[in-house]
């Protein structure tokens, strides 16, 4: 019975869908209806309003690392500016760590299924959360300035705590959060963002310390609070501000962190001050701590006294830091336009060194000088990149991947992975660390954005490399799959389901398809230049982006973001069919005449007319008669003029023959058929070869299908033979179905008959002249 139901549901519903179908869809229509309407804080040219506000948070923070116990603790004061319109009676605090807290709701929002064969580690994960009893942020203490308890309360991995008075406009309020948190293991589990890698050959640690201090959730135009719970996989909403940061731990310990340290004279051997000095003016890395200290510190006795690193950041929205006994540190500086200096920086175990000594630092400056020359001059002072088995991005700071195999041997492949994620993660110092996008609600601003310059700068550091993502044809498989399993860029971060290919590949390909093949690089890079400099160090949503885009380079774009950001359709054109055509220079079009008849039809009294009569409106050829003409006496219908007739002689003049030769001999007319077969409407690019040999590509811009998103023809005059046609030669269009991208040339072509233009001599019906007065 519900099959019954189910089946003929869908076919009425499949019907209706054919009934009201058009030719004419929706996919050239504005967005305007979609976008949120413009504000005084959001422009609707994509740039910060009038009225663009943002908060601001500063912390200090000390903290200390218990190596042995694998524990952090910390005490933070917070100084919280409150910029808004708007008076808060809470602040929403972030508490990242409370992922591992077992009883959080996060562990239970996907679904699971069993499989014949399983290993132990997969079933072990069905009820991991079981055992999730030690971690989370303790909170000790939270008090005002004044050292007065503050009431707060934790929502799983977010914390209100309540203002003792409100908040108004214009005013600040700083208070101290004491609390301490058990670190995960991020290798062996519970695995997380930060965290530590044990290495048991060597008794060391390399402690990746982020997500580690409770810090304020974004309170914006948009969102209010961003206070929607972190589950591991949406990354972060984060505010602005300045940090004074001291880390206190074994003296043993390097320490890599967000910000620039004020005191390596009590930290560094002279030997090793003196080479960060040297490192100052360095044309290639210089290492501060060289390998061979790096394998003393490692091997040697582990060190009870402790050490304090003192860190200063100015206007980062995150603060994150690496210690290990195992680091080898080396570092050169590098100039943007402005001529300002950053030290690009790297560290790493002696695992790591035969890739990072070599490639990492260089790495970093090759990301600094692309990613400068596409948004805006790097502002940081430093750029880190440390080798850490997995990547992750901070302000300044980032952890990377790239380990050598035993015998210090790597392949092409480790290399170019390594190198390839470096400049991802340093890159996400612009997206979001500086053009603040909210990664909670929105991962592609980030990663999508990222993704695609990363792969300008990976073609930049070697142009045959094989780029993986950014280039259209590298999204047809995922574009091919199911579309259930497809959902729109523009879904929330927790919610995605093919993540890699939603987040970062999909748009990056997307920007590639706007720059190379829709825009072109000028238009492009001056765009996407001005979004960077407009949302610098600003929080941007994805209309600032759109309307932006649009703006700065004149080229509507509704029609792409529609498709390619909200929509799942794939791009699929088919070339049909294609005719050959010539002109017929021997033979002439006949003359012929077109006969056109019209019946009279009595005058419908429209609504308006009658009723204009019942309101007793003066006519004026009603009030004088003089104004009465043939057209309210003459009456057709009544007569045996009923049927009007028109005659028209068509093809009058035509051409000599050597006139015909000259202008039309050359001439080769091919008619193409194209079908939209995939939906997303997109530019038809033809790659023409002629019988000599010679090639010709050209573009048709999407606007083509705006009359008929579904069939399109159109005529191409060439004045060579062309041999063979294809369809998007450069795969630049990601179109998922390249077997219908050519067809066989008819051989031989079919003629038309040409005439110079049609002297019309139109005759019509005789009695309707007569009858007008003069
Ligand atoms: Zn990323």
């Amino acid at each position: 019975m519900k099959n019954i139901l189910t089946l003929s549901f869908l076919f009425l519903t499949a019907w209706l869908s054919a009934q009201v179908k058009s030719n004419h869809g929706n996919k050239f229509e504005q967005l305007e209806f979609v976008l949120p309407d413009p504000t005084p804080y959001r422009g609707v040219d994509g740039a910060p309003g009038p009225d663009y506000w943002q908060q601001r948070c500063d912390y200090k923070i000390e903290a200390t690392l218990d190596v042995e116990s694998q524990h952090l603790y910390g005490t933070e004061q917070i100084t919280y500016h409150n910029a808004s319109p708007h008076t808060l009676g809470y602040l929403w605090l972030q508490l990242d760590e409370n992922q591992h807290q077992g009883h959080n709701d996060l562990h239970h929002f996907n679904g699971s299924d069993m499989d014949q064969i399983m290993d132990a580690r997969a079933l072990q994960m069905l009820e991991q959360w079981k055992d999730l009893t030690q971690y989370g942020h303790n909170i000790e203490a939270i008090t005002d300035a004044g050292g007065k308890p503050l009431k707060y309360t934790i929502n799983q991995t977010m914390m209100k705590v309540d203002l003792p008075k409100k908040l108004l406009p214009g005013e600040d309020f700083s208070f101290h959060v004491k609390w301490n948190y058990k670190i995960v293991d991020r290798i062996k589990g519970p695995r997380g963002r930060g965290g530590y890698e044990y290495f048991r050959k060597d008794d060391n640690y390399i402690f990746t310390i982020s997500q580690w201090y409770p810090r304020l959730c974004v309170y914006s135009d948009v969102t209010g609070w961003q206070n929607k719970q972190f589950t591991g996989r949406g990354e972060f909403a984060l505010t602005f501000g300045d940090f004074e940061v001291k880390m206190t731990l074994p003296e043993d310990y390097i320490v890599a962190s967000t910000g620039e340290c004020q005191n390596y004279e009590q930290l560094l051997s002279r030997e090793q001050l003196g080479r960060w000095q040297t490192a100052q003016t360095a044309t290639e890395p210089v290492q501060i701590v060289t390998l061979d200290e790096a394998k003393k510190n490692e091997a040697g006795r582990k060190s009870k006294k402790l050490k304090t690193w003192y860190y200063k950041a100015e206007n980062v929205r995150d603060f994150a830091w690496g210690a290990s006994r195992k680091f080898v540190w080396d570092a050169m500086p590098h100039y943007n336009e402005n001529g300002k200096k950053a030290m690009c920086m790297s560290y790493y175990g002696k695992e790591a060194y035969p890739i990072y000594s070599r490639y990492s630092t260089r790495a970093v400056a090759h990301t600094l000088k692309t990613y400068s020359k596409y948004s805006i001059p790097y502002p940081y002072p430093v750029a880190i990149s440390v080798e850490a088995s997995s990547g992750m991005e901070y302000p300044m700071i980032c952890f990377n991947f790239g380990r050598a195999e035993e015998d210090g041997t790597y392949t092409e492949r480790n290399k170019l992975g390594a190198i390839g994620v470096i400049i991802h993660e340093v890159g996400h110092n612009y997206f979001p660390m500086i053009i603040n996008s909210d990664e909670r609600q929105w991962s592609w601003m980030d990663e999508g954005l990222n993704t695609f310059i990363q792969s300008l700068a990976q073609a930049e550091f070697d142009n045959n490399w094989d780029l993986r993502r950014g280039p259209a044809h590298t999204i047809v498989s995922y574009m091919s799959s199911p579309t259930d399993q497809i959902e729109p860029i523009m879904t929330n971060s927790d919610n995605i389901v093919q993540f890699g290919m939603n987040a970062y590949a999909k748009p990056a390909a997307g920007l590639n398809i706007l720059r190379e093949t829709i825009m072109g690089r000028e238009l492009f890079d001056a765009a996407f230049k001005e979004y960077c400099e407009r949302w610098a160090f600003k929080h941007p949503t994805p209309a600032d982006f759109f309307r932006t885009m649009e703006d700065a380079s004149g080229v509507d774009l509704d029609w792409f973001w529609r498709g390619w950001f909200y929509e799942i359709e794939p791009v699929d054109i088919s070339l049909d069919s294609i005719a050959w055509l010539k002109v017929d220079l021997e033979n002439n079009p006949q003359p012929r005449e077109v006969v056109n008849t019209d019946k009279a039809e009595k005058p419908f009294q429209d609504i308006s007319k009658i009723r204009n009569r019942e309101s007793g409106m003066q006519f004026a050829v009603e009030a004088d008669p003089d104004l009465v003409d043939f057209y309210t006496t003459y009456k057709p219908w009544e007569t045996s003029d009923s049927v009007q007739t028109t005659r028209t002689t068509l093809y009058d003049e035509v051409f000599d023959k050597k006139e015909k030769q000259e202008k039309f001999g050359k001439k080769n007319y091919y008619e193409l058929r194209f079908t939209n077969k995939g939906g997303m409407v997109m530019p038809i690019i033809l790659e023409w070869t002629f019988a000599d040999g010679t090639r010709e590509v050209e573009r048709i811009p999407a606007e083509v299908w705006r009359k008929d998103e579904e069939k399109v023809t159109k005529v191409f005059v060439k004045e060579q033979e062309v041999k063979s046609v294809k369809l998007d030669p450069y795969r630049e269009t990601a179109d998922i179905d390249e077997k219908n991208n050519s067809k066989p040339m008819p051989t031989t072509p079919k003629f038309i008959q040409v005439y110079k233009k049609n002297k019309v001599e139109q005759v019509k019906n005789p009695m309707q002249k007569a009858r007008v007065r003069p």
